[in-house]
């Protein structure tokens, strides 16, 4: 299990060699969604980035656990440690039990991911399903002397922690600079400090997800679940927490002080964070009316938008770039991809009718050896999908008969472009079209009823003949008293 990749890690600001805790085991973490509501291009772009991390993994043939968390209570309106569940507050807009909203985001979330072609994580745990290991947490910490009760509530001890342990590395803020730009407290806060952050929050009467505890009726902070579940699945250390930007500050180094506070250790030996998207140079919001959710983009459906843009378009243009870059959202850009993304499919389609010959022109070797290079590098796919297209120049030549190849040096070349192009930039054909499948159906209805007519015909060899064709070809027919029918296996 060997491999040259380097990850630049946030934490150390520096690119280092990727080296896992226990090989040939990873252990892979990435914060998920907050389900309520849609998911839009920011989602797709952190669950491309580690599912392109997943994949690259599981091809270096390394085993990889990777657990994504679904967020389900304890995350409030603005980040913030006092005010509305993002959760129940849609519940109540909509009149709906706040777990209703939950499955119904959660599914769709879901549905959009595959549609991208993003694997399912191996674990894919949620916080309300984890409130006895997150109280659980909230005692280690306590016990170590790094948080307080207060009227019911828990809260993280940040100046008690930071006396023995600095806070602030991961986003390179430190407590003193915290305070100054934070508003003092207004008397009615519980906490200590303005820097302390809830770990267990009393529920007021009118908040409805609540769970009992030795401190009160309550709910976990935001923070904690993500301390709790990576844990419990990967280990007190484990090799890799990903997340966007965004969740930077004050999420995981959050986590971290948490992790540090209760298990003695910090548990990351890698964090890698992917960079934001923005929308024609601004940035992505919803009061913005600039928020494009992954349904509209895929149906053509914002005021936005000049045209409908397939899941693979946008996994293209997501891809095209570096994932610590910020990537801009334009119709031109994601044009741009089209054209990309269908020139590349065009490609891989070429290699297969392409003649072989006694002797290769073209050094498949080299570039073989800059995508792995590329990849290498901290991911970076920007590079990777650059030799990828500029193959497509020789491979045009080879279609023509103005290079030549080899048949071992056409195997490897085509192993090339299937293994990255489809295996880890996980990008796919697109799929048979609604048109298509019609006329397919319509065609075996055809050929069922030539069937029939053969068999009142008393001609069975025909109607046998006929069947044993179908079924060679996957289509199975089951013969009732109204007629046959007929399923695709
Ligand atoms: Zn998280």
């Amino acid at each position: 299990m060997t491999n040259n990749l380097y990850v630049y890690n946030t934490l150390t600001r520096k690119k280092e060699r990727f080296e896992p805790i226990k090989p040939p085991f990873v252990g892979l973490y990435a914060c998920g969604p907050t389900v309520y509501g849609d998911a839009h291009l920011g989602h797709a772009r952190q669950a491309i980035t580690f599912d392109v991390l997943y994949r690259y993994l599981l091809s270096l043939e390394y085993k990889v656990r990777y657990v994504r968390n679904i967020t389900d209570v304890g995350h409030l309106e603005n980040d913030a440690d006092e005010g509305e569940d993002k959760i129940q507050k849609k519940a109540q807009l909509e009149s709906l039990e706040p777990m209703e909203v939950v499955q119904y985001y959660m599914n769709r979330y879901r549905l959009n991911m595959h549609a991208l072609n993003v694997l399912d994580p191996s674990i894919e745990p949620r916080a309300s399903g984890h409130i006895i290991e997150q109280q659980e947490l909230i005692e280690l910490i306590m016990e170590a002397g790094y948080a307080y009760e207060v009227n019911g509530s828990v809260y993280f001890d940040v100046n008690a922690y930071n006396a023995k342990h600095p806070y602030g590395q991961l986003s390179g803020r430190k407590v003193e600079d915290l305070l100054s730009n934070t508003r003092s407290l207004d008397g009615q806060s519980e906490k200590r400090n303005p820097v302390d952050f809830s770990l267990w929050k009393k529920a007021d009467p009118a908040h409805i997800m609540r769970w009992s505890s030795k401190w009160s009726e309550g709910y976990p902070g935001w923070h904690l679940e993500c301390s709790a579940m990576s844990t419990k699945y990967l280990g007190k250390q484990f090799d890799i927490h990903g997340g966007g930007m965004d969740l930077l500050f004050p999420h995981h180094e959050c986590e971290i002080a948490q992790n540090v506070a209760g298990y003695g250790k910090p548990s990351v030996r890698y964090w890698m964070h992917n960079n934001m998207i923005t929308i024609n140079g601004q940035k992505m919001g919803r009061s913005l009316g600039n928020f494009i959710t992954l349904d509209e983009l895929f149906e053509g459906k914002h005021l936005m938008l000049e045209q409908a843009y397939g899941p693979m378009v946008i996994r293209f243009f997501i891809l095209q770039a570096h994932y610590r870059s910020t990537l801009d959202f334009s119709n031109e850009a994601l044009q741009a991809s089209e054209k990309g993304l269908n020139r590349l499919l065009n490609a891989v389609a070429t290699l297969a009718g392409i003649q072989v010959s006694d002797k290769s022109t073209m050094d498949v070797k080299a570039l073989a050896d800059r995508c792995t290079k590329a990849m290498e590098d901290d991911m970076n796919t920007a590079m990777l999908m650059g030799h990828l297209l500029s193959g497509i120049t020789q491979i045009n030549k080879l279609a023509e008969g103005k290079e030549t190849i080899t048949t071992e040096d056409l195997e490897k070349l085509v192993s090339l472009y299937h293994s990255w192009a489809f295996s880890v930039l996980g990008l796919q054909l697109p799929e048979t079209s609604g048109k298509a499948s019609e006329i397919t159906g319509d065609l075996i209805e055809m050929i069922l009823q030539l069937r029939t007519a053969a068999k009142s015909n008393r001609d069975f060899e025909t109607a046998d003949r006929i069947r044993n064709e179908l079924t060679n070809l996957g289509i199975t027919i089951k013969d009732r008293k109204d007629g046959a029918v007929w399923e695709i296996n």
